[in-house]
């Protein structure tokens, strides 16, 4: 699998913005390069977000 983190940044901002547009969430994020991801995997220093849930 193709790490996220060693993509090209441009494509990565593209995804990020897809992936907030669709309205999923990202889950983890790269502590290293400040990117995120919905699998841990596809970054190289992955931390897990907490989902902020507000609606109730
Ligand atoms: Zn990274």
């Amino acid at each position: 699998m193709k790490k996220l983190c060693k993509a090209d940044s441009k494509e990565i901002g593209r995804c990020c913005q897809e992936l907030l547009d669709a309205g999923s969430s990202p889950r983890y994020l790269c502590r290293k390069c400040a990117r995120v991801a919905l699998e841990k995997g596809r970054l190289c220093d992955p931390v897990k977000i907490k989902p902020s849930k507000k609606k109730k």
